[in-house]
């Protein structure tokens, strides 16, 4: 794996060959597998499911399409289409582990780990060995971090050659299962005021105990969305990542492009479940004519075809600008609101199309709606990316008059 581990540009023939590869695994070996009946109590895919679809992935070179054999990751544009492939099936980004939580923090170590933080905590996420948690959001009910982070009250102290670390947290995607985690926490070194740390963890760790794992809308990620108790947890201080303060800031690297790229995936997604209803709507008679042939479900479907366009290219918009180094945020909080809306219509027409059929699990269609509901909120709800759009849209012309 390489040391720097840049972002680069393939060129649009090796990018379409990548993502025509993962498409035609995704169609061909992934989608038999919807129907596959390991799934654990919250209805996500088992341990033992995803090992084997990252097996086959593996054996059919397509394992973490996004990040080349010599550590260089894609560029946005081209992760755009390659991750819009994986998407294809709810099981896809699984198997080819291009999944949330993992994606996100591999990118994210990609970008700032050192040479020794890559080598111990990247390479196993890369080569699907292992899988990884994001530890920010805190329970509601205590008034911790949730859209707004800086309320975190998760603490760490240093102590000696480590820091100590307590807390709690909740929605934690994956944590059950996973051997690496990001932790974020408050420095406490000046009386609770301190900036925001950001430590890796090799899990399990008896000091992160699993409370609960709540049942939720959602059932594509193993390992379901914990609540999280953090007791006296010691952590060398060589694994914080960049110094102390520096946090939120290292979350900001992480979330622009992270939620990009749950807009890649979950486009593919409704993409495959507008086939499905087209392919209902198309065979389907009601009234002595085709579905498709009543003005009421054809134009959903033509509503469909203009929602699942414009988040093509919101999306591609946005990789270009985070391509060209820029932050991002304001086009990664236009972006993940259109899309995420967008994509809401779309799932909730497919339902509507398909009539009974829609609400069953016999097609994806039903758990793309449930996902994409759940979209609509993490990574920044809609309404938290509007405000401070909204507060950008008021600096502005503060300083349009100054
Ligand atoms: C499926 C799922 C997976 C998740 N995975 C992770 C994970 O792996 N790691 C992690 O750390 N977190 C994770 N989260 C947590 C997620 O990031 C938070 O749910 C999200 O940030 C919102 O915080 P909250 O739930 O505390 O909502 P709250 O902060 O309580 O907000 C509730 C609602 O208030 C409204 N609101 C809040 N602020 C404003 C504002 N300024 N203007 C207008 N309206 C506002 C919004 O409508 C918002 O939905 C996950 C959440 C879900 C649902």
């Amino acid at each position: 794996m390489s040391a720097t581990a840049p972002t680069i540009g393939v060129g649009p023939e090796r990018t379409a060959e990548i993502a025509a590869k993962v498409e035609a695994f995704v169609r061909d070996i992934v989608v038999p597998y919807e129907q596959d009946p390991r799934r654990d109590h919250h209805d996500c895919p088992t341990e033992d499911l995803v090992a084997e679809l990252k097996q086959k992935a593996r054996e059919a070179g397509v394992l973490t399409p996004h990040i080349l054999a010599d550590g260089r990751h894609l560029s946005q544009r081209e992760t755009a289409i390659v991750l819009r492939a994986s998407g294809l099936s709810p099981l896809g980004p699984l198997a080819l582990n291009t999944a949330a939580p993992d994606e996100g923090n591999m990118y994210l170590l990609g970008k700032v780990g050192s040479p020794e933080i890559r080598e111990r905590f990247l390479r196993p996420l890369v080569e699907g060995r292992a899988r990884s948690a994001f530890f920010m959001t805190e329970p509601a009910a205590e008034g911790g971090a949730g859209s707004d982070p800086s309320m975190m009250r998760t603490t760490c102290r240093p102590d000696g050659n480590h820091w100590v670390i307590n807390g709690r947290k909740a929605f934690i995607t994956g944590a059950d299962g996973a051997r690496i985690g990001i932790v974020m926490a408050r420095s406490d070194a000046s009386g609770g005021t301190g900036g925001a740390c950001m430590f890796l963890v090799e899990l399990p760790d008896p000091a992160i105990r699993i409370e609960r794992i709540p049942n939720t809308i959602d059932s594509s990620m193993p390992g379901g969305h914990a609540v999280v108790s953090i007791e006296d947890l010691r952590v060398p201080a060589d694994q914080m990542l960049g110094a102390s303060g520096e946090g939120f800031r290292y979350a900001q690297v992480r979330l622009a492009p992270a939620r990009l790229s749950h807009c890649m995936r979950w486009l593919g997604a409704c993409i495959r479940a507008n086939e499905i209803a087209t392919d209902y709507a198309c065979r389907r008679q009601a009234f002595g004519k085709t579905l498709i042939d009543h003005e009421g479900v054809g134009f959903m479907l033509a509503e469909n075809m203009i929602d699942l366009r414009q988040p093509e290219l919101m999306i591609d918009w946005c990789a270009a600008v985070l391509d060209d180094g820029q932050p991002g945020g304001t086009e990664s909080s236009m972006t993940k609101v259109a899309v995420s809306e967008a994509l809401m219509r779309v799932a909730d027409r497919c339902v509507q199309v398909m009539g009974g059929t829609g609400v069953t699990s016999d097609t994806i269609v039903e758990q793309v709606f449930r996902e994409v509901r759940a979209f609509r909120i993490y990574d920044g709800p809609t309404e938290v990316h509007k405000w401070s759009l909204a507060r950008k849209i008021k600096r502005d012309w503060k300083e349009a008059h100054a």
